[in-house]
Order: C-alpha cells, then sequence, then structure tokens
C-alpha cells in the first residue's frame, strides 16, 4: 500500500462572518471543519490543532509554546485571527469562570456521573466545564478517604420499578471492579447500601447477600434493598435477564 496522503491533506478553511458584540469587527465562523470539545479542528503535521490557531499562525507566525488559545470574542465556532490571542491556560480559565461558561463546582448528579464514568478527569473536566483538578478532587474525595467514618450523602431521583425515590450515592466511589459505592467501616470495606441498611434495620443477617428490588446499584435507600439468600439473588437476576448463562441451554 502507498501512503494514505489523501486522508491527510488540508481541506480548505471557509467560514460566514456574523456580527460580533463584544468587538468591532466579525466574527468568522468557521463552516469547513468539524468540531471536537466545540471548536473546529484541522489536521496540520498530523497534529490536530483548533482551525483558529490554525488561522492565527497564517498571520502572526508560529505558535508560542504552551499557549491556550484565548478567543477575544467568546465565540468557539470564530476563527478571525484578530479575534484571538495565546494566553496561558490559567487566564484562560480565569476568564471562564468570571463569564460564567466554567462553573467551579460540580452538582451531586455530576459528582454521581464521575465515579460512575470509565472517562478520564479530563475529559470529564470538558464535559462538565470544570478544571481537572475539580473532578480529580471529587472522585478522591469520595474513593480514597482514608480514617474516620463519613457519612454518606445521596441525590433522591424517581425510581421506575418502585414508587419510593432511589438515594443515588453522591459521596463513596465505585470501582470498575465493583459497581456498588462502598465506605470503609473500621478497617472492613463494606457497600454503602448494606451501611445504611443497618443504621435502620440492625446488623447485617449473616451469609445473606444484597438484593436490590429496584435494580439501580447506585441506589442506597435502605427501602430498596433487603438481605437475601444466593439463590433468591440469582433467581431475581435470572428474571431481569442481568445473568448470562454459562453456556448451558
Ligand atoms: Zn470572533
Ligand atoms: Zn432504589
Amino acid at each position: 500500500m502507498t501512503q494514505n496522503t489523501g486522508r491527510f491533506s488540508r481541506k480548505e478553511v471557509t467560514y460566514i462572518e456574523v456580527p460580533c458584540p463584544r468587538l468591532g469587527t466579525p466574527c468568522w465562523n468557521c463552516t469547513s471543519h468539524s468540531l471536537a470539545n466545540k471548536r473546529p479542528t484541522i489536521l496540520v503535521d498530523r497534529k490536530r490543532i483548533s482551525v483558529a490557531q490554525y488561522m492565527w499562525c497564517q498571520y502572526h507566525g508560529p505558535w508560542p509554546d504552551g499557549m491556550d488559545v484565548f478567543h477575544e470574542c467568546h465565540n468557539n465556532l470564530c476563527i478571525n485571527p484578530d479575534h484571538i490571542r495565546p494566553g496561558t491556560r490559567s487566564e484562560n480559565i480565569k476568564e471562564k469562570i468570571r463569564l460564567g461558561i466554567r462553573k467551579l463546582k460540580l452538582s451531586a448528579e455530576q459528582i454521581s456521573e464521575a465515579l460512575l464514568s470509565p472517562l478520564s478527569a479530563t475529559e470529564l473536566a470538558e464535559k462538565f466545564g470544570v478544571s481537572q483538578m475539580t473532578v480529580v478532587r471529587a472522585r478522591t474525595k469520595a474513593g480514597q478517604y482514608r480514617g474516620g467514618l463519613r457519612e454518606p450523602t445521596y441525590i433522591e431521583v424517581p425510581c421506575p420499578a418502585l414508587g419510593t425515590p432511589c438515594w443515588n450515592c453522591t459521596s463513596h466511589a465505585v470501582t470498575r471492579t465493583n459497581p456498588y459505592p462502598n465506605i470503609l467501616v473500621g478497617d472492613k470495606r463494606i457497600r454503602v447500601a448494606k451501611y445504611m441498611w443497618s443504621k435502620r434495620y440492625g446488623p447485617w443477617p449473616d451469609k445473606m447477600e444484597m438484593l436490590h428490588a429496584c435494580d439501580n446499584k447506585l441506589c442506597i435507600n435502605p427501602d430498596h434493598i433487603r438481605p437475601g439468600t444466593q439463590k433468591e439473588n440469582v433467581q431475581e437476576a435470572v428474571e431481569r435477564g442481568r445473568f448470562k448463562h454459562g453456556g448451558a441451554k
């Protein structure tokens, strides 16, 4: 096979002029290139950069190392080199916070999502419009808590299966291998749902498994869980189609 150069050939940059409420000159909204992270991007020397940065370089020369793209017009679609300048990362974040584009804190739902999501902190930060540190902090706070017991917190979400709402845990982490939020009680790690149940109904019965009536692994509402035998648990799983048979029909 010959080199697949055609795939990397540069597409011509086109745009439409739109009035810019902030600056005197119009924005050039890119119409030729698809968006990544809400910005049009272009492949230059096999590197994906924003079209804005590319356009700036056409007029002003090489892009300064380690600098972010700063939009004076606050329009991510704009590729007008006069509306763009290199800016530091912290300058960029400060400006976004000032404008309310970037939120400082995560909502309870976002924390819950951050704990569950297989996405990286960087990807989640981009999605939520917060700094990467905010996501890392939320995850660390929930996951690697050492020392005393931290009381679980949760948000109520409607439960389609039961009349009462689910309590989706927002304070304690799940891992890739353990989809249930867990909590360190003494030196033992147990499910938060079990902890909540025990708080209301007393010690968890020996050798009993945890059955979620709502089938929502994040739920820690003690009224949605109950102790059950392993047999019951398997039976329920089969009924809900969660259980994959090992081959035998
Ligand atoms: Zn602009
Ligand atoms: Zn529930």
